[in-house]
């Protein structure tokens, strides 16, 4: 028999402390660049453990995050978990009524958030119920003018707090560590609580040659927000494995980008395809870096097209390697590796294997499954709902019977997304089963939206449905129907305006189109399918 010992996030703390105290964790903070030795992390998140402690916080209690990708997000990354509390990264992005939502729903104790973020919460800050504090994360020791009560300054307290904290050894693994919440197709955001066992196991898995082949010698930039499922798990193998880390903060210009990859010679840079689409821009207008160090861009959250696959290699000798997962799978569950037998074939036919969502990765299981259950032939032509199990993949939502009962089935989790699988074991997704929008890796609820719309006096119906766009990967189209009486006055310009202060900006449609009315399907639903077979 072996030793019972349990996979804890502590593990991969000491690790960088004892065997890479001289590698450097890289953080750009507002208008500071920082650099830390992991030695100085370790020290960091030592204090930042005992001012938890001090703030009387015990385990279990739920830390809300809201920052943006830097050092002091990474400490709260390991400081929470590792005392035994459960981190919540909020998405920052959410609109007010759903930050509102996910913050009292996670009954958040402590929310520690970037200076220039407070406004987002100050607005809400009322309607908190459960937080007695906001700890303000600033390049400044003093606390900066702000509008929120109860606020503290996080560089003040962890000067003043002592430099040792013994981190438990004998948490529980299965003992939850960090939480997300993810956008629903209806209703509100939905909680998937992650635990340490399933963070180590996800990150082990992540570190593997044919996933990211995560190593000392990497430096590695996660352009994927820390506030979007554990930013893939890249802090945590980075930390692991003694990786440097490249922390970009809020400034995710193509150039910007461009500049740390020559400057800190990334070997992985990680993000959504928006961000590379912007990148794959800029080098097209000319400008030109030292990318030698890149091993990969590393695509995920949304599909790549091949001809970007194609042209990043093919034009400026850049690979992609193309994931897929979800908030549910922790995130990452296939990889779109190429088999070693693949590099022979004709580079067009590589480049659509690559551009395919991959191989399921070591230590998950995968089913697709047709509408009566059938598992569907590896032909790449029948499709039917990927399935997934796996000690990183969650069995329920958080406190959310309901909807658990509709996603988790006979031990299964049902992605929703629609696919087909070729001869080689290759995953490639058709359509999703819901119809979200995916803008710039983020999620647009069009039920959510169109009900915003037909709000509007003079609006009749309308249906919301995503169109293809080159910056975005996907945008919002409305098409509408107005009343009778109004169809002479009401343009685009008024329906926008309406919208302005009612749903986040950037869920703001990119167009509307007037229609005299919209296609339903049998049951009288709006037949999106049919519209956007008609107007995408
Ligand atoms: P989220 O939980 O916000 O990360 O969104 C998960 C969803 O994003 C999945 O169910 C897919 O529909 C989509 N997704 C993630 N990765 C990919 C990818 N590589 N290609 C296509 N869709 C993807």
């Amino acid at each position: 028999m072996m030793m019972d010992h349990p996979l804890l996030i502590t593990t991969m703390l000491h690790r960088a402390r004892k065997l890479f105290p001289k590698k450097e964790v890289f953080s750009r903070c507002f208008d500071q660049d920082h650099r830390l030795t992991y030695s100085q992390f370790y020290e960091r998140t030592c204090r930042l453990a005992n001012v938890l402690a001090s703030l009387g916080v015990k385990p279990g209690d739920r830390i809300g995050s809201f920052a943006w990708n830097n050092h002091r997000h990474l400490e709260l990354y390991f400081a929470v978990p590792c005392s035994g509390a459960v981190l919540h990264t909020i998405n920052l992005r959410l609109f007010p009524d759903q930050l509102v939502h996910v913050i009292n729903h996670a009954e958040d104790k402590i929310i520690f958030i970037d200076e220039d973020l407070v406004p987002l919460l100050a607005r809400i800050a009322d309607q908190l119920t459960t937080v007695e504090k906001f700890i303000i994360l600033s390049d400044k020791d003093e606390l900066p003018e702000i509008n929120l009560p109860r606020a503290l300054s996080y560089e003040k307290l962890l000067a003043e707090a002592p430099a040792e904290y013994d981190f438990p050894e004998d948490l529980d693994e299965n003992t939850p560590a960090a939480m997300c919440y993810t956008t629903a197709t209806t209703g509100a955001p939905k909680g998937v609580i992650y635990t340490h066992r399933s963070i180590y196991l996800h990150a082990m898995m992540v570190a593997l040659p044919d996933v990211l082949n995560v190593r000392e010698r990497d430096s590695i930039l996660p352009v994927v927000p820390m506030f979007h499922v554990l930013s893939w798990g890249i802090p945590y193998a980075g930390v692991w494995m003694g990786s440097k880390l490249v922390l970009p903060g809020r400034l995710l210009t193509p150039e910007a980008i461009c500049k740390l990859i020559e400057e800190e010679k990334v070997t992985l840079p990680v993000g959504v395809p928006t961000i590379w689409i912007g990148l794959h821009q800029h080098l097209q207008s000319g400008a030109s870096y030292d990318f030698s160090s890149v091993t990969y861009i590393v695509n995920g959250g949304s599909a790549i097209s091949k001809s970007l696959i194609k042209s990043f290699e093919e034009n400026y000798g850049i690979k992609v390697l193309h994931g897929y997962g979800m908030t549910e799978t922790s995130p990452v569950v296939l990889i779109s590796e190429p088999k070693s037998y693949i590099d022979q074939w004709d580079p067009d036919r590589r480049y659509a294997q690559q551009a395919r969502q991959g191989l399921v990765v070591p230590g998950t299981e995968m089913k697709i499954v047709d509408v009566n259950g059938k598992e569907v032939a590896w032909d790449g032509k029948e499709m039917g709902e990927l399935c997934f199990k796996g000690p990183w993949i969650a069995d329920s939502y958080y406190r959310d019977p309901e909807r658990s009962a509709e996603a988790f089935r006979d031990g299964w989790l049902h992605t929703g997304d629609i696919v087909t699988i070729d001869e080689e074991g290759y995953i490639f997704i058709q359509d999703r089963a819901k119809d979200l929008i995916k803008s710039g890796g983020e999620w647009i609820s069009s039920i959510d939206l169109e009900n915003t719309i037909m709000a509007h006096p003079d609006v009749v119906e309308a249906a919301v449905i995503a169109i293809p766009d080159e910056k975005w990967v996907e945008r919002p189209m409305a098409c509408i129907v107005l009343k009778e009486s109004a169809r002479e006055e009401v343009d685009q310009q008024d329906i926008l305006e309406f919208l302005k202060d009612k749903v986040a900006k950037w869920w703001i449609p990119d167009r509307v189109l007037f229609l005299d009315e919209i296609p339903k399907t049998s049951v009288g639903k709006f037949n999106k399918k049919e519209l956007r077979k008609t107007y995408s």
